[in-house]
């Protein structure tokens, strides 16, 4: 990619758009803003790392601590970033701050699920949080293009809780244990379906197809998973409109005399140079703390609190998912010849189903992804306890009957959790550290019990051994942490319009996963991604314009 040489703002030039970070919001605006034939220039934190380095194939002996530990993921979480944070009167969760050309999509799991028109509608529908400034109707095309875009494969079920688009490509087949799964779920009237995800099962887009290796989750070399690095930004730099910098840390956001959003003041990490950037238009993509925390720490005499912030309402909000799920080993499969079942992780999704049950005393629900893990690491060895001949062979014979349920559940967008910036606390660069203040609220709580108590009544239809991972609380957020931006339809309480446009700052958008209004129990990015690109349209439409 073309990276270009740093200088002062005096001397570079002015770009039309400033993209920070290269996620898959980063990925989507740059691509469609380059086409629109806007000059971009996008600072990334991290830098590349090249398919042909990712850990993905190593066998746990090449690895010193068996791939345990996050060590395939370790290159992907450059310089001090997972320790320069603080967690204070908080609960069981934690934030994933990444630092790699194309963000967390590096290492995805790529399940992409459409928000249901109910998830639109905290407020109207169970009567907590807010309504969000927009209707699934309106980011419904986007929802198309966008699955159109990055390639998604499965199949249109026909359920109101989980919308489905026109061009899926062919669903992952499913595997012995998920056939079990559906006799029992479909007895107890839950419905399962082929997953949707941002994995080809056929040449797409210059993409070969997945081959079932199951690594996922380490970096997919082949780019039969979508990835920002690999599907969006060199279809940016191939309009000539595109400059790249990494190792660039964005520090603050600069503003001009009326408040708006002039330019950005990074950290060439290498260099260990602060250097400037000039652009018309500033988006902000680096996920939902990091986000916060850039705009919390861009003060000025125009925005004292912190950027677009004379509410206060930037870094509050913070939510994400509730965990806890359950690894059952199947009678009917035990003992079974071994043979390689790892496939694309999830081929199949149980969508939320609480809702077909009647009224709750508690919002929101849970949805469940299968067989995630790998079966290549023997996840119950640890478990079952024993030595010696006779304990290999019982880890051995439960292996085949490997299944895996991992829940995803709603949390309340609260104003009480937030991220704030220390200022007495610095990075490795010098730039304040994030602070995250999280407590779980009752209806999490109600939530999590239910969740908990379903999932075991589930185990109770499969034959076979158990074991619950919900320890004594909820635990979050699974990498799918929003809010801290959010869009809303009141000033009070928000920060963004319904285009991911700072109301107070109008050059300056943020479309992220902070720019949530509220979230349901569907994982994320393609509704990230949805809005990334309806902002894109309005940002080339307000240029065009000569709004922006
Ligand atoms: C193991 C794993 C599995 C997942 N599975 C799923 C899934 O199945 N479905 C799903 O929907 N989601 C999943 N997610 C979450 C998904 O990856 C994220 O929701 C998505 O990548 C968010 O996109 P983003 O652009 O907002 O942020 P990111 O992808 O995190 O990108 C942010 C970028 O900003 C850069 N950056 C940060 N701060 C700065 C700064 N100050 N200056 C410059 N650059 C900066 C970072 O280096 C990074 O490249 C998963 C995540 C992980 C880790
Ligand atoms: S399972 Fe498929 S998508 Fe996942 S890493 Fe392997 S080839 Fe890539």
């Amino acid at each position: 990619m073309g990276v270009v040489e740093g200088d002062t703002l005096s001397q570079t030039p002015t770009y039309d758009a400033c993209i920070i970070g290269s996620g898959a919001a980063g990925g989507v605006v740059a691509k469609e803003l380059c086409e629109g034939g806007a000059k971009v220039i996008m600072l990334e934190a991290g830098r590349e790392v090249p398919p042909g380095k990712f850990l993905s194939h190593k066998w746990p002996y090449e690895l010193p601590y068996r791939g345990l530990r996050g060590e395939k993921q370790a290159p992907f979480y450059q310089g001090g970033v997972s320790t320069s944070i603080r967690y204070e009167d908080c609960d069981s969760v934690s934030v994933d701050r990444i630092r790699v050309l194309g963000g967390r999509t590096v290492h995805w799991n790529a399940v992409v699920l459409r928000y249901a028109q109910r998830d639109f509608k905290g407020w109207s529908a169970d009567g907590i949080e807010e309504d969000w400034p927009l209707t699934y109707d309106e980011l419904e095309p986007y929802y198309e293009r966008i699955e159109q875009m990055i390639g998604v494969c499965g199949q249109d079920d026909g359920l109101e809780i989980v919308p489905a688009g026109k061009h899926y490509l062919p669903p992952l087949p499913w595997r012995c244990s998920e056939h079990i799964l559906h006799r029992a779920t479909n007895g107890m009237g839950i419905p399962l379906i082929s997953v949707r995800k941002a994995v080809l099962t056929t040449v797409y887009d210059s993409r070969p197809p997945c081959h079932y290796c199951g690594h996922c989750m380490s970096g997919c070399d082949v780019g039969a998973l979508f990835n920002s690095a690999v599907a969006m930004l060199p279809k940016a730099q191939r309009t000539g409109n595109f400059t790249l910098r990494q190792n660039a840390l964005a520090r603050e956001i600069l503003v001009d005399r009326e408040g708006l959003a002039r330019g950005v003041s990074f950290v060439d990490t290498q260099a260990k140079r602060e250097q400037e950037v000039k652009a018309r238009v500033v988006v902000v993509c680096c996920a939902t703390v990091e986000s916060a925390r850039l705009l919390l720490n861009s003060r000025s005499p125009r925005h004292p609190n912190g950027l677009a912030n004379s509410n206060g309402v930037v870094g509050r909000y913070l939510h994400g998912h509730l965990g806890g799920g359950v690894d059952i080993f199947l009678k009917e499969l035990e003992g079974a010849p071994p043979f390689n079942q790892d496939g694309a992780t999830d081929h199949v999704y149980i969508p939320r189903y609480n809702h077909l049950a009647g009224e709750k005393d508690y919002a929101g629900g849970w949805g469940l992804q299968v067989n995630f893990s790998s079966y290549m690491f023997p996840n119950h060895a640890s478990r079952i306890g024993g030595y010696g001949v006779a304990y290999k062979e019982r880890v051995r014979k439960m292996q085949p009957g490997y299944l895996m349920l991992g829940a995803f559940g709603k949390t309340e967008a609260r104003p009480e959790n937030y991220v704030t910036v220390e200022p007495h606390q610095v990075d490795e660069n010098g730039i304040s550290i994030p602070v995250v203040h999280f407590r779980f609220s009752e209806n999490d709580f109600a939530l999590w019990r239910d969740k908990n108590r379903s999932l075991m009544e589930i185990c109770s239809n499969l034959k076979g051994e158990v074991f619950p991972d919900f320890g004594e609380a909820p635990g979050g957020f699974a990498s799918h942490e929003v809010g801290t931006i959010r869009m809303g339809k009141n000033p009070r309480t928000s920060v963004l319009n319904g285009f991911c446009q700072a109301r107070e700052v109008k050059n300056l958008f943020v479309t992220d996963g902070s720019c949530f209004t509220s979230s349901s129990e569907k994982n994320p990015t393609l509704t990230i991604m949805a809005l990334s690109l309806r902002a894109a349209d309005y940002i080339k439409e307000q240029r065009r314009r000569g709004e922006l």
